[in-house]
């Protein structure tokens, strides 16, 4: 079986000139990826060294979720801390006795840095270190950086898991590891496929716990999930395992060209590749048929958010029939989104980073149909009577693989819909 297919015969955006921009931009830090990971991590606790202000971040996101015990919590530094560190260690050690304490379920924790603690300094790894030594083998404690100095949201998830892959036990056998949280749902979803291909050995990362966590070697090979997934791609590869680069599995056709590009690694036979597939593709290309009508022709402008940008652009133009005015990203790794570059057809401005104001100077210009950004700057868009879609909502809902092609589709209809009925 070949990768090749018409749809990436031409190089696309791939040699694009990517506007690079460097000024103040709008968002969530990295610490948004807690309320997400905390779900997917049954025996993890995620203790924020941080202020009031981080709380309240992480109080808020999660505030629809009702938990009588969540799985997150903030060791808050007072202004005193900040002055001098003051006792800042001893209060962390005491924090984690007492949750450790009251919590025997807890088997991970991690250290999750912030503004404040990145600002005095706290050296958040040696403090891991020495609650690792002392909570062994009961409890391991990692650190990784959450803080808005370092991080936009999606890279909270890339950190977390970059700061696990040392303590992946080491395996020969050529196992298979799905990076990349995603829901349940969509996890069984891709292991059943997966398993029909007469694939076997594979393991998701992170795993529901620590006891389930991948193995990695020499013989593993990973695929991405998500894009935002730099450094755990660099860590895994150090370990020596080998990324299976592939478009994103977004709508009909990325799903497919994901999963043939693992099975490519694995030699399955086309035959029973288009076997296994055809209904679900069947499927996805019939919710999508229902929708791609009502989003054809329409115009779509991404702020940076999420680094899921490329990805979703390519699906809208290609399976939807949308127009890219302008495709910005927090970061473009061209490790892992070339092969979603090279399939979105030539003609969106490629934006690296963010100066907010010229580009909402650009997005007034252009006057899309649909502006997908941040929360911070859909409200005021939204009030100038342009129609905007959340990006964070891309990241907590189920979207990848076939069986959520048309709800991905329909995520991006109904704020167009709700414009136009305004107008009515
Ligand atoms: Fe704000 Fe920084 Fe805390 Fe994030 S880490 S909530 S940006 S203070």
């Amino acid at each position: 079986m070949n990768m090749t297919s018409s749809a990436r015969v031409n190089s696309g955006c791939s040699d694009a000139p990517i506007l690079k921009e460097r000024g103040q931009n709008e968002v969530f830090c990295g610490l948004t990826g807690i309320i997400w990971l905390h779900r997917k991590m049954q025996d993890a606790f995620f203790l924020v060294v941080g202020s009031r202000t981080c709380a309240h971040l992480l109080q808020s996101a999660a505030g629809v979720m009702i938990f009588a015990e969540p799985r997150f919590g903030t060791a808050i530094l007072e202004e005193k801390d900040l002055a001098g560190m003051a006792d800042a260690q001893e209060e962390l050690n005491s924090q984690v006795e007492k949750l450790l304490d009251r919590r025997p379920e807890i088997k991970q924790l991690f250290l999750v840095g912030s503004c404040p603690s990145e600002v005095i300094k706290l050296d958040l790894s040696r403090a891991a270190e020495r609650l690792t030594l002392k909570y062994a083998p009961k409890v391991r404690v990692l650190s990784y950086s959450g803080s808005g100095i370092e991080t936009t949201f999606t890279q909270g998830e890339d950190a977390c898991l970059a700061s696990m892959v040392n303590t992946l036990e080491k395996t020969e056998t050529p196992d298979l590891i799905l990076v990349g949280a995603l829901p349940d749902i969509v996890e069984d979803q891709f292991l059943c496929i997966l398993k029909e291909l007469g694939i076997e050995n594979v393991t998701t990362f992170p795993s529901k716990t620590k006891d389930s966590a991948p193995r990695v070697g020499e013989n593993v090979k990973f695929v991405l999930c998500q894009p935002f997934l730099g450094d755990t791609r660099e860590a895994l590869q150090d370990r020596g395992a080998i990324h299976i680069a592939a478009p994103f599995p977004f709508g009909e056709e990325g799903t497919t060209l994901w999963l043939k590009a693992i099975a490519n690694e694995y030699n399955v036979g086309l035959s029973l590749f288009e076997k296994v597939t055809e209904a679900p593709r069947n499927r996805a290309k019939k919710a999508l048929e229902g929708i791609s009508n009502k989003l054809s022709g329409k115009s779509v402008f991404f702020f940076p958010d999420s680094q899921l940008e490329i990805p979703l652009a390519r699906f809208l133009v290609r399976e939807c029939g949308m127009n890219a005015l302008e495709v910005g990203s927090p970061y473009i790794n061209k490790k892992i989104v070339m092969p979603d570059l090279e399939m979105l057809p030539n003609g969106p401005v490629i934006s690296e980073g963010q100066d907010v104001d010229s580009q909402l100077d650009r997005c007034r210009k252009a006057k899309p149909d649909l502006t997908i950004c941040g929360m911070g700057l859909a409200n005021p868009l939204e009030a100038e009577g342009m129609a905007t879609k959340w990006s964070i909502e891309l990241v907590f809902s189920p979207v990848h693989g076939y069986e959520q092609a048309g709800d991905l589709a329909g995520l991006f209809y109904r704020p167009i819909k709700r414009r136009e009925l305004l107008k009515v």
